[in-house]
């Protein structure tokens, strides 16, 4: 991907605290509702959210192509779907208005109108999302879980190597962090038995992923080659895919998860575009064997992107249990879009792809319950001699990611879900 070079400025007059993930490299979208109703469109600033829309009403954006306020929404659909060249307009023009040596700065009272507090604001999806697929893009977490459930085969199967492997998943149940999710009830087949029972999961689970947004669509019949596949991606976000392991085993054959999946997925309000990331683009894992010539890419290349899970049991102390990097993926995301289209699905704009579990090679990077403890035989011991084999009602988690290189951190906040009992 060429990416724009942007001119970051040293330093803003908006107050930015050192460690925040929110650095003027990074300034990511969310859509919020604000306290006095309706909704915006902010790009986080430190611990504040400035205001697009009031932006775009005062006339700061001369240049963007827009008949009406895009910012004025309940999704970022409008936004994006303006383009690239009106991404890398608004990502400058932000920019210039936040630095401290900016001619803009007669404004300056102006825009300290438009900043409000983050604690201030109510989250939403940050995206209409018209469709989700889920990839299974990690060969650890491949490996892992074919030598639980396939101990005498292979680890992988045959095509997993070959195959950008993925199912589509359900877009109405994706929702956004700080929303409680409702442990599933299902179909499962209790060991030793042949006869399924129904009745609320016992192994309810976390996925740790990351997500893409689609920023522009592809028509229906044509397909998008690997080697342009980023200039499609607007921006990534932390994803949770919620998983019951035990309905996922009775249900799975033929067809893939149904049940298991659709109850629900978490997302993290924050979208970081694909420009924020560009400074912590690095070396994607070698792939042998070759891929086919439509995956193979000219200059593969993927993110380090530092990934954490907090597990807070119920009412104790929040301890990480998980220490991951998006790096470790074994295809890329331009793969997992060029394999997505190549028969001629058609992407939309808001349309999500997460990656699949993303595992390291180490024990304390697996990105799920089932591999951390095993399938139940290794209980993971928190404090206070509290034990998790899965996950309990009451049960926290928190997802973190964030990138970090030479004093320059661009994060993503996090996804935070509680766990609620069966109805
Ligand atoms: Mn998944």
């Amino acid at each position: 991907m060429s990416a724009p070079l942007f001119s970051v400025p040293a330093k803003s007059w908006v107050e930015i605290p050192d460690e925040s993930d929110f650095s003027l490299h990074n300034l990511p979208y969310a859509v919020a509702r604000l306290p006095k109703g309706g909704s915006i469109v902010v790009v986080a600033v430190g611990n504040n959210a400035l205001n697009l829309s009031r932006l775009f009403k005062k006339g700061y954006f001369p240049g963007l192509n827009a008949n009406k306020n895009p910012f004025r929404s309940t999704s970022l659909n409008s936004f994006i779907a303006l383009g690239r060249p009106a991404w890398t307009y608004v990502r400058q023009r932000i920019l210039d208005v936040l630095d401290e040596q900016s001619d803009e700065l007669k404004n300056r009272k102006d825009v300290e109108k438009f900043l409000i507090h983050q604690q201030l604001l109510t989250f939403l999806l940050p995206v209409n999302i018209g469709n989700y697929t889920d990839f299974y893009s990690s060969m650890e977490h491949a490996s892992n879980v074919g030598k639980m459930f396939r101990p005498d085969g292979d680890a992988l199967l045959p095509n997993w190597k070959h195959i950008p492997v993925g199912y589509h998943g359900r877009a109405s149940s994706i929702v956004v962090s700080g929303y409680p999710i409702r442990r599933p009830k299902g179909q499962t087949l209790p060991d030793g038995t042949d006869q399924p029972v129904f009745g609320p999961c016992r192994l309810l689970d976390f996925e740790l992923e990351m997500a893409f947004i689609v920023g522009q669509p592809n028509t229906m019949g044509d397909s998008v080659s690997v080697d342009r596949a980023e200039e499609h991606i607007f921006g990534m976000t932390i994803f949770n895919d919620w998983s019951a392991r035990d309905i996922q085993k009775w249900e799975y054959v033929p067809l893939g998860p149904f049940l298991a999946k659709n109850f629900a997925s978490s997302m993290s309000p924050w979208v970081v575009t694909m420009d924020a990331l560009q400074p912590f683009r690095t070396e994607a894992p070698a792939q042998h064997p070759e891929v086919l010539p439509y995956l193979k890419e000219k200059q593969r290349g993927t993110y380090d992107i530092q990934l954490f899970v907090d597990l807070k049991p119920g009412q104790h102390r929040p301890v990480t249990i998980c220490r991951s990097n998006f790096k470790y993926l074994y295809w890329t995301m331009a793969q997992q879009l060029a394999h997505h289209t190549v028969g001629g699905c058609n992407m939309q704009v808001g349309d999500v792809c997460a990656s699949g579990t993303i595992s390291g090679p180490t024990e304390d990077s697996f990105g799920s319950m089932l591999e951390l403890s095993w399938k139940g035989t290794k209980p993971l011991v928190l404090e206070g001699g509290i034990e998790r084999k899965f996950l309990q009602d009451g049960d926290v988690v928190v997802m973190r990611a964030f990138c970090e290189k030479e004093g320059i951190r661009v994060g993503f906040g996090s996804v935070e879900t509680e766990i609620l009992p069966a109805h």
